[in-house]
């Protein structure tokens, strides 16, 4: 048998990692643009031709298929033309990581499955927990912000229950802000809790939640008799990448006696700024916090983490089964406090990263992405078409084409298609969103090696872009009133 990955076939993986890193190294050196313009009919009949029921062609072959199918057609978060969501260049040393955590192939749910496994992603659970200042605290990673966040409503709920003998779970609310990431609503609605449950606090014209309104609004929820269980925070708001004032949210927090969870999915890289640590300040008063290390730490999809400020809090989620975690075992288990069974060992990649770069370069890679925001902002603060919509704490750039003389209703109707053309031909990769009801085009910086002049190159790109959709859309825009 030569397919399977044993003793024997230790050779042939050598030869297998040693072609398919090459032909990786190749796209890398080659490819010149963020995607290659391939139309989804293309993309479509190309995955379709495929014929998943035929002979296998062997290892080699199914590799260069791969290449040529689906590595040279990938949208490359690595091409400085790439500025649309929340994806980072991956770091090297996690790079590596990731080939031996699949060769090697723990899952880290039982420590019997897992043996230092376990302890390194303890291990590293307890740093992140250090630097959110939670000295007893304890976590587990996850698949992302989305499950991150799920395990802290659940988590949040259990203790209200726990903490208030005979809540019904339609009493149950949490508050969060219109700039709350999606997935605080998917986790009310699959812990069971009530479609109006998320109550949505005011926000400052930043989308910041405002701490006097959740004060105001803790109240409502008392005077109508309900009980609030949680309040989210984010830290690093997806749309505009903007903090909460935690400390303010946690004085309001702990006045009411609320469970306090930070999603720090994209902030978390300020856990190691060197200049910008500050603006995590309260996050030490938190319950719980999500992390997504794929977002700011360079670390390869997935990295995530859910981390509370007491271990013991963890507790409220144990469940135990006699074939895999007994509750006598006297060995940790993650599966205990896991919403995942078996589960990769994400945590060796930003381990090998820690050992490669230190906490400090991280940070100092963390920096140098928001400090080419600011200069991005200030690009656009004197640009005389493309404005400037929004301020942000972190590396988004909100902006639309409008010159002066054109209207909105033209200028937002540019934004969709604008950024069609350019994922069409290949170019360059930006976001759409909508900002106070109207649309409006989006950069995510996440890659710290991308140059003030590569994006000012992507920016004059939407500016010719818009030019000459509005230049194509004119006769028709003057015969319609
Ligand atoms: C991206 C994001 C999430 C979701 O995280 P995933 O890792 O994509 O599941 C949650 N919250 C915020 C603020 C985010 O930006």
């Amino acid at each position: 048998m030569t397919e399977l990955l044993h003793a024997a076939t230790a050779d042939d993986y050598v030869a297998t990692m040693r072609a398919t890193v090459d032909a990786v190294a190749h796209r890398f050196r080659t490819t010149t643009r963020p995607f290659s313009g391939a139309s989804l009919e293309h993309l479509q009949e190309l995955v379709d031709a495929v014929d998943l029921d035929g002979p296998g062609q062997g290892t080699a072959a199914a590799v260069r298929e791969v290449d040529e199918l689906v590595v040279r057609h990938a949208v490359w978060y690595h091409d400085p033309a790439y500025l649309a969501h929340l994806n980072c260049p991956v770091a090297l040393p996690a790079v590596a990581a990731e080939a031996v955590l699949a060769a090697v192939n723990t899952s880290v749910d039982t420590y019997d499955q897992s043996g230092i496994g376990t302890l390194v992603e303890r291990r590293l659970v307890a740093w992140t927990a250090g630097r959110l200042g939670f000295p007893a605290g304890g976590g587990v990673f996850t698949s992302g912000g989305t499950q991150s966040n799920l395990q802290g409503v659940l988590l949040a709920r259990e203790h209200a229950r726990a903490d208030v003998p005979g809540l019904r779970a339609e009493d149950l609310v949490v508050l969060a802000t219109a700039s709350s990431h999606f997935s605080v609503q998917t986790a009310a609605r699959l812990v069971g809790l009530a479609p109006d449950a998320v109550r949505l606090v005011p926000t400052d014209e930043d989308g910041r939640m405002r701490a006097d309104a959740l004060a105001i609004a803790l109240r409502h929820v008392e005077r109508d008799g309900r009980h609030a269980m949680a309040v989210v925070a984010t830290a690093g708001t997806t749309d505009r990448g903007c903090v909460d004032p935690l400390a303010a949210i946690a004085d309001v927090c702990d006045a009411h006696d609320v469970w306090l969870h930070v999603d720090a999915a994209y902030g978390c890289g300020l856990l190691v700024s060197p200049t910008r640590r500050h603006l995590l300040d309260g996050v030490e008063r938190a319950r719980s916090v999500t992390v997504d290390f794929h977002k700011a730490f360079f670390q390869p999809v997935s990295s995530s983490a859910f981390v509370v400020r007491h271990a013991a809090d963890l507790r409220l989620l144990a469940h135990h089964h006699d074939y895999l975690n007994p509750e006598d075992a006297d060995e940790p288990n993650q599966v205990d406090v896991s919403l995942q069974t078996t589960r990769r060992f994400d945590a060796l990649k930003l381990w090998t990263t820690l050992r490669a770069l230190g906490p400090d370069r991280l940070g100092e890679l963390w920096d140098a992405t928001i400090d080419l925001a600011v200069g991005v902002h200030a690009l656009l603060a004197d640009d005389p078409d493309l404005r400037l919509l929004a301020r942000t704490d972190l590396s988004t750039v909100l902006f639309r084409y409008q010159p002066d003389g054109l209207d909105d209703a033209r200028a937002d109707a540019l934004v969709a298609p604008v950024r069609r053309a350019l994922l069409a031909s290949g170019r360059a990769v930006v976001a759409r969103t909508v900002l106070d009801g109207r649309p409006c085009l989006k950069l995510t910086l996440l890659d710290p090696t991308t140059a003030l002049a590569d994006v000012r190159h992507v920016l004059e790109l939407v500016r010719r872009t818009a030019a000459d959709t509005l230049a194509d859309a004119q006769p028709l825009a003057e015969v319609t009133p």
